[in-house]
């Protein structure tokens, strides 16, 4: 402790010094020697200390009273030194806040909001992409004020309340409570003149035309992130991100699950008992199926890589398309003749399906 250096000195202030003159003195050094600038300086770092602990005891009036009288010994009756065990953080929020954190600046400089955008494509468009022009409203910075909020040719001043700090402390005792600023609402400034365009928000709310891109393969539900198309920042801060969300029309034909597609396809009883060759619908246009003969309900090709795209790239889904078989309705007077002829040749072995069923089901009858 002898070898202390003296507060005064420390600070390179008179002993006379103003309370005022004392906090300049310390927030040149303090600056000079701060640790975020003198990064791996130990001898930064000490000194930094040195005089972090000199103020402390300065600026606090019965401190330095006591100071004055006792010099270094005096200062036994108070919380030890080391850099001020008692109010070092708050003095050191108090001055740098502003300075190297700069927590106003932080709390006016927002992201701007995301927005939410709806657009409903057709079947088609999902699976192989389309660009749309979209419309909607939102919030630009003003052009009159360059986002300022205040009136051109005009600038933002300091809280009066605050000093621009955008808090106001409070000491109680040993503690210091701070709450945000009601002049400023915790911006550290405020507008004197605000911006006739604007009303002083610093934005206003503009159409925006947009024209988006979406990729072949998207499906019912998908939404789509088009970043920094939300609103725009407040004070510089970075603009919002722009989220559409995709419906997909459902397909009177075509039923997409997952990257693959289903069809369910009609055919005759003549069809499905003699076979043939049926056109069947894919989303790149027809394709020929050979239905072989004695094909049943419910039998399933599949058409590979005729699905929708992967919206990673990569192979396309598949599609399975279901045979159903029609049993005649409205019969004309001579198709009915026909049936009921075909019934009397009608064999166990036409319907091998329903004898093995009838076989089964002997026992229950
Ligand atoms: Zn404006
Ligand atoms: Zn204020």
């Amino acid at each position: 402790m002898a070898s202390k250096r003296d507060y005064y000195e420390i600070l390179g202030v008179e002993r006379e010094a103003s309370a005022d003159e004392i906090k300049k003195a310390y927030r040149k050094l303090a600056l000079k020697h701060h640790p975020d600038k003198n990064q791996g300086d130990g001898d930064s770092e000490e000194k930094f200390k040195e005089i972090n602990e000199a103020y402390s005891v300065l600026c606090d009036e019965e401190k330095r009273a006591a100071y004055d009288r006792f010099g270094h010994e005096g200062m036994g009756a108070f919380a030890s030194g080391g850099g001020g065990g008692f109010g070092f953080s708050d003095i050191f929020s108090d001055f740098f806040g502003d300075i190297f954190s700069q927590p106003n600046k932080k709390t006016r400089r927002r992201k701007g909001e995301d927005l939410r955008y709806g657009v409903r494509i057709k079947f088609e468009e999902s699976l192989f992409g389309v660009s749309k022009q979209i419309k909607y409203n939102r919030y630009e910075t003003c052009s009159s004020c360059e986002g300022t909020g205040a009136k051109k040719g005009t600038k933002r001043a300091a809280c009066p309340v605050c000093k621009g700090t955008g808090e106001i402390r409070q000491q109680q005792g040993f503690f210091s409570i701070s709450r945000t600023c009601y002049k400023c609402n915790g911006e550290g400034e405020i507008i004197e003149n605000p911006c006739p365009v604007c009303k002083g928000e610093g934005r206003v709310i503009k159409e925006r035309k947009l024209d988006i891109k979406i990729p072949a393969g998207i499906d019912d539900g998908n939404r789509l992130k088009v970043s920094g198309e939300g609103s725009s920042g407040l004070f510089g801060g970075p603009n919002g991100d722009l989220y559409v969300d995709i419906t997909v029309e459902p397909h009177s034909v075509f039923k997409r699950q997952g990257n693959d597609i289903y069809v369910s396809m009609p055919v005759s009883f003549s069809q499905a008992a003699l076979g043939c060759e049926i056109e069947a619908p894919t989303v790149d246009g027809k394709s020929t199926l050979k239905i072989l003969p004695g094909t049943q309900s419910g039998t399933q090709f599949t058409l590979r890589g005729k699905g929708a795209p992967r919206l990673n790239g990569g192979a396309r889904g598949n599609e399975y398309i279901s045979v159903v078989v029609e049993t005649p309705t409205n019969l004309t007077p001579k198709q009915k003749r026909l049936f009921e002829e075909l019934a009397a040749e009608n064999k166990e072995e036409t319907h091998p399906l329903k004898k093995s069923f009838m076989d089964k089901i002997k026992s229950f009858i």
